[in-house]
């Protein structure tokens, strides 16, 4: 079945304006809106009012969502919406939008849907015909890709890498050779392990960002090769302290077409033979141009 929800804008210009400045909610809406990732000032007006109007909030975490509210002094009926709850809230919010509600969907932080709960209910919107509006706004994936430094242009999210070191290390496997920059979460408790993986199977050299506590007191975005940056943030305890959204750049055509084991076997055979007999035996083994492989050697035996 095909499922088409079009938002016509009747006029551009003077009335888009007017609309921005006096949001009014629309019955039988569900608004997902964007809340701040660490700093409150982040929520956008536009947020703030669709969350003053709506006639029921869902949240994460109600708990969380009263002091976001508190903050800008909104009273909005509240009802969780968490990921063990979520399929059993469908049946509730298609119910609301059928009365002509208008609803909004929060998050605890950030945009919801992006690693966090609303995939469901948004699914069910659409199956069921309502319309579903963004109120777009914070989110820490997109924050960090404005200030990392690498590439923009094309990237792949992978939300958490999996917490089992040997499937980790697959996910990173399964990216040597991905030429687009590469981003995911990270907890505290697992930054300096990440990095460590990404050392052994990316190669040290590999630049990576590390944005940390966005828009929040201590905030850091620091880059250079993974090496380095793992010595960087083992070097102190504050920087293991937070929130982390890990950037790895994408494989340069060197890296693309070297893969990691051969890496390790040029490296390897050259720790015992000369570079030129090290490179000739990789070249002979892997069609890879020989000058190319020399030069990767002198570039890398050291690291
Ligand atoms: N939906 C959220 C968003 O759009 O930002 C992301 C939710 S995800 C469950 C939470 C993870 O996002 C954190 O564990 C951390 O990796 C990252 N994160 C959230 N806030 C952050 C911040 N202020 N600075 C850096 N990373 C952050």
């Amino acid at each position: 079945m095909l499922l088409v929800t079009v938002v016509v804008y009747v006029t551009a210009g003077e009335e888009q304006l007017a609309m921005s400045a006096d949001v009014q909610p629309e019955g039988g809406v569900l608004y997902i809106v964007a809340t701040p990732i660490g700093n409150l000032a982040d929520l956008s007006d536009r947020a703030r009012q669709i969350l003053a109007q709506v006639d029921f909030v869902y949240a994460e975490d109600t708990r969380h969502t009263v002091l976001l509210c508190r903050h800008y002094g909104l009273q909005p009926v509240l009802k969780s919406l968490h990921e063990h709850n979520e399929q059993q809230r469908v049946a509730d919010v298609l119910g609301r939008l059928r009365n002509g509600e208008s609803l909004a969907l929060v998050s605890d932080a950030g945009t919801p849907l992006i690693n966090d709960p609303g995939y469901r209910i948004v699914t069910a919107c659409h199956e069921a015909g309502f319309l579903v509006s963004p109120v777009p706004g914070p989110s820490a994936l997109v924050a960090a890709l404005s200030v990392c430094g690498l590439p923009t242009d094309r990237f792949t999210y992978h939300g958490f890498l999996p917490a089992r070191a040997s499937a980790r290390r697959q996910c990173l496997v399964e990216m040597q050779h991905a030429q687009a920059t590469q981003v995911f979460f990270e907890s505290r408790h697992r930054i300096l392990e990440c990095l460590q993986d990404v050392v052994d199977v990316l190669g040290g050299q590999r630049e990576v960002c590390i944005a940390r506590e966005l828009t929040k007191k201590f905030e850091s975005v620091s880059k250079g090769p993974v090496l380095e940056m793992l010595k960087f943030t083992e070097s102190s305890a504050d920087n293991q302290k937070g929130e982390f959204v890990v950037l790895v750049a994408g494989a340069g055509p060197r890296q693309a077409l070297l893969s990691v084991e051969n890496q390790r076997l040029l490296l390897d055979l050259a720790s015992e033979l000369p570079p030129r007999k090290a490179t000739a035996i990789v070249a002979r083994h892997t069609d890879l141009d020989r000058k190319y492989l020399y030069e990767w050697l002198l570039e890398h035996k050291d690291s």
